[in-house]
């Protein structure tokens, strides 16, 4: 056993030396299980460790059958641990001086808030990246005390119909932009800011946060779904030469990305749903620019990507994680957010024919899987 757990944790090693090589922005797909209630085994998932195969319930056949592939994909079973291991690189260059963004991209329901801060407010079991994030920072400043002193503050703001809003009493605050040595810098000086110093501090704060949202979905319907929440960790280092850091860390649940037909909704309903569109379009532009190293970067058509300019591009880290549901009344959307993901996503599908050829095989994968399980059934 302690063999294989060597070679497993090579291999996770090799795996993110090569995602280094890949570039700073990377797309990750998780899917959630499906529940007792839903229709089941309408879609199928056949997931590799990279991939996945979608099948359309209406036409299951050949031309039903949609492949995509991401830097990772963690399929029903996976565990808060394991998504955790994979991110943890990524959380641990913020103490290096990188600034890093994680998004939960996805429809409501599918997971983005499982994903980010765990399965629900007062429950400590299978706590989600906020919390890890935090407690893998505490460990490492820990554990470099010697040669670095590091200072944690942490930020907790919702975006909703494009204003900022503090979530510690939900009080609009506004976004300041300070020009210094040419190149602008987006802050939010009234959003609270609270030191850290370890794990139990930030589970009352962000349990305080996550009841503020829920509270706030009281007064308009399903709000949490309908706002974007920001979590901001600014992380300052001094070494023992007196060399600095500043650095932050994003962590963001994106509002539901459901397309919601304009044609039946009006007022408020309305305006949330064209914010909503705006942002997470916008998002997808930016990384998308960012992926293609084009010289425009549109960061100012929403207030998300302009609060969070400094820290995507240049050297900052990127990671989206594209949710998915399970259940076949969810294909439609299903689909949707994968594109979106493939869109931003820098995964190489290569030239066309090596792209045919690929897609070919995991067809053939995803053939052998279908006939196992159909196998297994028989028996
Ligand atoms: P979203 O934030 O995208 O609207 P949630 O995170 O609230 O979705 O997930 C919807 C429901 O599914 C919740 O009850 C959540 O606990 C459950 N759920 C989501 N992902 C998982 C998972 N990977 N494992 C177990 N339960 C999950
Ligand atoms: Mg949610």
């Amino acid at each position: 056993a302690q063999k294989y757990h060597k070679v497993v944790e090579e291999n996770r090693n090799l795996y993110n030396m090569v995602q280094d090589l890949k570039g700073n922005i990377r797309v990750y797909c998780r899917i959630r299980p499906l529940f007792g209630s839903e229709t089941k085994g309408v879609i199928d998932f056949i997931g590799d460790d990279d991939s996945l195969v979608v099948v359309d319930p209406v036409k299951p056949q050949k031309d039903g059958r949609k492949v995509f592939q991401f830097n990772r994909v963690f399929g029903p079973t996976a565990t808060q641990d394991d998504v955790f291991a994979d991110t943890r690189p990524l959380i641990r260059s913020v103490m290096d001086g990188y600034n890093v963004c994680i998004f939960a991209y996805g429809q409501t329901g599918s997971g983005k808030t499982h994903t980010m801060s765990g399965p629900s407010i007062g429950s400590t079991r299978e706590l989600g990246i906020n919390y890890l994030a935090l407690q893998d920072l505490f460990q490492l400043s820990a554990k470099r005390k010697d040669i670095m002193k590091y200072d944690m503050q942490v930020q907790m703001v919702e975006i909703y119909n494009e204003q900022f809003h503090n979530l510690e009493n939900l009080t609009i605050i506004k976004l300041e932009i300070r020009s210094c040595l040419g190149e602008d810098n987006v802050a939010l000086p009234d959003a609270s800011m609270h030191h850290v110093m370890s794990t139990s501090d930030v589970i009352r704060l962000m349990k305080f946060g996550e009841t503020n949202r829920a509270v706030g979905s009281t007064a308009i319907n399903n709000r949490s779904s309908r706002s974007h929440s920001v979590l901001t960790i600014h992380v300052n280092g001094e070494d023992v030469s007196g060399g600095r850091i500043h650095s932050c860390l994003h962590l963001v649940d994106l509002a539901g990305s459901e397309r919601v037909d304009k044609s039946e909704v009006t007022g408020e309903g309305l305006k949330e749903t064209q914010y909503i569109n705006k942002s997470l379009s916008s998002l997808g532009d930016v990384i998308m620019a960012l992926a293609q190293k084009n010289s425009h970067v549109p960061y100012r058509n929403s207030k998300l990507t302009l609060l969070l300019q400094s820290s995507l591009g240049g050297h900052a880290k990127t990671l989206m994680f594209a949710h998915v549901s399970p259940e076949g009344d969810s294909f439609g959307e299903t689909i949707s957010t994968l594109k979106f993901a493939q869109r931003v996503s820098t995964v190489e599908l290569g030239a066309a024919s090596a792209n045919k050829e690929s897609s070919e095989v995991l067809e053939l994968k995803a053939q052998i899987e279908s006939l196992r399980k159909a196998l297994a059934n028989k028996e």
